[in-house]
């Protein structure tokens, strides 16, 4: 049997562990329990989901074979706040839709850390 020492990074919000310091760093600065990654919008009565239309271009075969687009939409459903009426995104989001993508160009923020509107939704 052979005993291994190594040194193991553990995420100080959260307690996950990881091999690599790199990948360690890299949860941390996502972590929910992170404080720097708090929203105010989670739990609050305020929030609500919106099924809309989304623009966007669509990839086509041209006819030559290359790639040219069309104009296109879909609905998804995005986090919405019912007092501020625009839509909400959390920091883990990758790619926000923009304002302009959505029907009715409604803006698109990033959720607030601190909100003078919050009303806990479990009161
Ligand atoms: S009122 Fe403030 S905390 Fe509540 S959902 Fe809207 S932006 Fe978020
Ligand atoms: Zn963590």
């Amino acid at each position: 049997m052979k005993t291994i020492q190594t040194t193991i990074y553990e995420c100080e919000y959260c307690g996950k562990y990881y091999k690599s310091k790199y990948f360690a760093g890299l949860h941390e600065s996502k972590c929910r329990k992170n404080p720097a990654n708090f929203q105010r919008c989670i739990g609050c009565k305020f929030l609500d989901i919106k099924n809309v239309k989304i623009y966007f271009e669509q990839p086509i075969l041209g006819p030559n074979l290359g790639v040219s687009f069309i104009d296109a939409d879909k609905y998804e459903d995005l986090m919405y706040c019912e007092k501020k009426k625009h839509f909400v995104y959390p920091f883990w989001a990758a790619n926000p839709i923009p304002q302009e993508d959505i029907e009715g160009e409604i803006p698109n923020e990033p959720m607030p850390k601190k909100c003078e509107h919050f009303k806990d939704s479990i009161l």
